[in-house]
């Protein structure tokens, strides 16, 4: 009888593992309400950290201006849109002021599998979904510093007619109120000091459930 055959096949069955877990890449869930800054702090974390890999979402709502399609999302119609929810092509999908827009699952898994870490901006509904699938997802939930500054944030986009931003900041609040879910809350005030906290969030190592959680401006009531 050979005593190291069983012991060589824990070790390799151990490596394989280690390996599996090496492979999965991290899911990093970004939530905010329309103009709190989460595209622009996307971007720059991005740039910050090219190794990321970012979910391009497919959406109903029209481009706009500057918006690309393959790039800022992928523009579909509701008739392709409802066809994905049919074959459970979306993991997650919501309305969101009055579109759809939803997260294609196989790109999904293809970059955990392939051990990328994961950055999907995506809305609160759209979060719950996520967080009952992949508990281990971290959520991080941008709040603007203030209502009133998230308004003029909204305004001076310029992309938005005033009934859109209304509508948008009647949202937000729903929103806000559901920050309290997220693992963490980063307040966009200076755009650099939340690139900072974003990044140390995305660190390895720096994502375990009682990290980074910071106060935040009481916007939810
Ligand atoms: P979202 O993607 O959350 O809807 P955007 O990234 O489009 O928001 O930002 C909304 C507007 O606010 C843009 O004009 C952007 O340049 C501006 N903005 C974002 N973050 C800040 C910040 N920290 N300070 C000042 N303006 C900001
Ligand atoms: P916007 O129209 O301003 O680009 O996005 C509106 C909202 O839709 C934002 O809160 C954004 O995070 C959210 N959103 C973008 N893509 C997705 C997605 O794939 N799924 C869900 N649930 N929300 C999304």
């Amino acid at each position: 009888m050979s005593t190291d055959r069983p012991s060589v096949s824990m070790a390799a069955s151990a490596s394989r593992d280690k390996d599996a877990r090496r492979l999965r890449g991290r899911l990093f869930v970004l939530s905010a309400p329309s103009g709190a800054g989460k595209s622009t702090l996307c971007g720059l974390l991005r740039a910050r950290r090219p190794d990321l890999r970012y979910s391009i979402s497919y959406t109903t709502r029209p481009p706009r201006p500057g918006e690309a399609d393959g790039v800022d999302y992928f523009f579909i119609d509701e008739a392709g849109f409802t066809q994905g929810i049919a074959e459970g092509r979306w993991v997650e999908w919501a309305q969101v002021h009055g579109h759809y827009y939803g997260t294609a699952a196989a790109f999904i898994d293809a970059m955990l599998n392939q051990g990328h870490d994961l950055l999907l901006d995506i809305d609160v509904q759209g979060a719950a979904q996520l967080e009952k699938l992949y508990p281990e997802a971290v959520t991080i939930f941008i709040m603007p510093p203030s209502m009133d500054i998230l308004r003029q944030r909204l305004e001076k986009r310029g992309t938005d007619s005033a009934g859109v931003i209304d509508q948008r900041l009647r949202n937000a609040m729903k929103e806000i109120a559901a920050r309290s879910r997220y693992r963490h809350i980063v307040v966009n005030e200076k755009l650099e000091r939340a690139v900072d906290e974003l990044l140390d969030i995305l660190a390895p190592g720096e994502n375990d459930p009682a990290d980074g959680a910071v106060s935040a401006p009481d916007l939810g009531k």
